[in-house]
């Protein structure tokens, strides 16, 4: 699932090629287009002959936002990927695979296509994000800049939840941009088991914790701009240090790695930990 890190690689990599293009066509898969929260035909007919002004991100939301040459409100595309989605820049002409969900045709040849295999992500076309989007008032501090906010402020919003810090991380009104691989990775960071209480962590704790969540971001972030094969439909994790590593040997400790969740259903996919060296 793409979480911050992979989002915000892929703005820093798809922004530059974006920004300013024309898009002269666009398509909606007939048969993936209840992932968009809006009337194909329309969004179709809305797109061409805009212009991609910014490409900004937002917890787990890339947006990008389109403006009519002759000027009026822009209007922003928002996709949340969820599980399986994946974007494309590819050359126009090429075959798009099976499970494109919207194409457009950008001036110069290429088409940015939006893919989903899981077919559960979901796209918004909207002049008005906060009204339009579930949940997007509700989205909390974006998880790579908690250092902004300072440590008391921190601890204080910290303090609000009472779930275990596997869940309390995920929670997008806690911080935004966190899922279930980068969880794993900052509480291996800090050394923290998931299944912790948060009132169970101590003040020290918490300040570690404080002190590891942008740095495990910012570093996974320059991991996947530093692979030479880098590929925005395909998710590289091979950095990672305990997620998706469940039976290894632990890179800090030398005990094995392990790992919890049925994996059946939302919330429930497998996280990893190490017991030797969390706690
Ligand atoms: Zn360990």
């Amino acid at each position: 699932m793409p979480e911050l890190p992979e989002l915000e690689a892929l703005r820093i990599r798809l922004g530059p090629r974006l920004a300013g293009r024309l898009v002269t066509a666009a398509q909606v898969n007939p048969r993936l287009a209840h992932l968009l929260r809006y009337p194909p035909e329309s969004f179709a007919s809305e797109l061409p002959f805009r212009r991609a002004t910014a490409i900004w991100r937002r917890g787990k939301h890339l947006i990008t936002e389109f403006a009519l040459g002759g000027g009026g409100d822009p209007r922003h595309l928002v996709v949340n990927p969820m599980l399986g989605g994946r974007f494309q820049l590819a050359d126009a002409d090429s075959r798009p695979p099976a499970h494109w969900v919207f194409e457009l045709r950008l001036e110069g040849g290429e088409a940015l296509r939006y893919l989903d295999r899981a077919t559960m992500g979901r796209v918004y076309w909207t002049a008005e994000i906060v009204r339009d989007v579930p949940g997007w008032s509700e989205l909390g501090p974006e998880a790579d800049a908690v250092a902004e906010m300072g440590l008391d402020a921190f601890r204080r919003r910290f303090r609000r939840y009472r779930d275990e810090l596997k869940d309390l991380l995920r929670n997008q009104a806690f911080l935004a941009g966190i899922g279930n691989a980068y969880s794993d990775e900052i509480l291996f960071e800090a050394r923290l088991l998931p299944l912790r209480r948060r009132a169970s962590v101590r003040p020290e704790e918490e300040e570690t914790l404080y002190l590891t969540i942008p740095p495990v971001l910012q570093a996974a972030v320059a991991a996947i701009l530093a692979n030479p094969d880098y590929d925005p439909a395909k998710q590289d994790r091979s950095f990672m240090k305990v997620h998706g590593r469940g039976g290894q040997t632990c890179p800090r400790c030398g005990h094995r790695i392990s790992q919890l969740g049925s994996g059946r259903g939302p919330g429930r996919e497998p996280f990893n930990f190490c017991r030797g060296c969390q706690h």
